[in-house]
């Protein structure tokens, strides 16, 4: 099993600000926030990223966008608007090598991004 800091917070070994989870999921605050609400939404499976993602992987990351957008709504973001986000390698962005899906709101999103 891979272990990053996001594969600890699931195991709980590494405290998190955690909005929701689920057999699949887990949902905490993003440590360093980019936003007024930024949310981490991270699959249980070792999945380093989307890279990695394969057919039967449909479901889970359907499923990462639906929970994030009942997170806008519980956040009470969803009505001015938020964006979402998945990093991908080193050009992308990505510093955690776990698959994970950035919920930003709360704040006008300048495009594109730098
Ligand atoms: P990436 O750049 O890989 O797409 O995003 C990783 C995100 O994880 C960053 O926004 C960073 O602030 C967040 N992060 C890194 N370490 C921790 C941590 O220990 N706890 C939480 N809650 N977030 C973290």
């Amino acid at each position: 099993m891979s272990d990053t800091v996001f594969h600890k917070i699931m195991r709980g070994d590494l405290p998190a600000d955690i909005l929701y989870q689920d057999d699949l999921v887990v949902a905490f605050r993003d440590i360093s926030p980019a936003a007024p609400s930024h949310v981490l939404i991270v699959p249980r499976k070792d999945l380093p990223s989307v890279s990695d993602v394969t057919e039967d992987d449909r479901m889970l990351v359907g499923h990462m966008v639906l929970v994030a957008r009942n997170l806008a709504t519980s956040l009470e973001i969803e009505g001015e608007g938020y964006r979402l986000v998945f990093n991908c390698g080193e050009n992308g962005g990505q510093v955690v090598p776990q698959l994970h899906l950035h919920l930003l709101g709360g704040r006008k999103m300048s495009w594109p991004p730098g």
